[in-house]
């Protein structure tokens, strides 16, 4: 058992049968690309016509998933490393911002202090607004960023402790996770 149980549980958990919590996934069911469990076969994919069996072959699926998670563990590396450059570009630039909008509002402040308020306050809220956009972008990668740790810590433990059957599951799941995080 891994020290960290959180990614085991998680990958424990994807790898459940969505309907029937108390099976696992069995079959990958090509027609609806879904993972199911046999009763989910009998019940609503009883006319399907590709139902790949997840625990043929495996030692071959084990050897093949292997190479595909650790591909996988590659690329999600370079997209956090591409993540936490950017993070700490877009930080740099917040500062910058910042820094010119203090500058700025002193200035503003000087010249319309006496003429009228509005005008200020008028300033205040497109400068306000630089800041918010910045923010909202570095948490945007923030949010990618946790996903990317998430899916490497799952994929570590998918291939520590993975059956070769959860392996499968597991290299579906964050291949697609990956794909939306690009
Ligand atoms: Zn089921
Ligand atoms: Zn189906």
């Amino acid at each position: 058992m891994p020290t960290d149980k959180v990614p085991f549980q998680g990958m424990k958990a994807i790898t459940k049968c969505s309907i029937h919590t108390e099976n696992n996934t069995e079959l990958l069911c090509v027609d609806h690309d879904q993972f199911i469990c046999s009763l989910c076969l009998v019940r609503f994919h009883r006319n399907c016509q590709i139902i790949d069996d997840l625990f043929k072959d495996q030692l071959q699926t084990q050897h093949d998933n292997g190479e595909a998670l650790q591909t996988l563990e590659e690329s999600l590396n370079e997209l956090q490393h591409k993540c936490e450059n950017y993070l700490t570009h877009v930080a740099s630039i917040e500062r910058e911002i910042k820094h010119e909008c203090r500058k700025f509002v002193r200035e503003v402040k000087k010249c319309v202090y006496k003429i009228n308020d509005s005008i200020t306050s008028r300033y205040y809220t497109v400068l306000d607004k630089e800041g918010y956009d910045t923010s909202v972008e570095i948490s945007r990668f923030e949010n990618v960023l946790k996903c990317i740790y998430n899916n490497l810590a799952l994929l570590t433990v998918t291939l520590s402790f993975g059956h070769p059957s959860e392996q499968t599951v597991i290299k579906k799941v964050v291949n697609e996770a990956l794909i939306e995080a690009q």
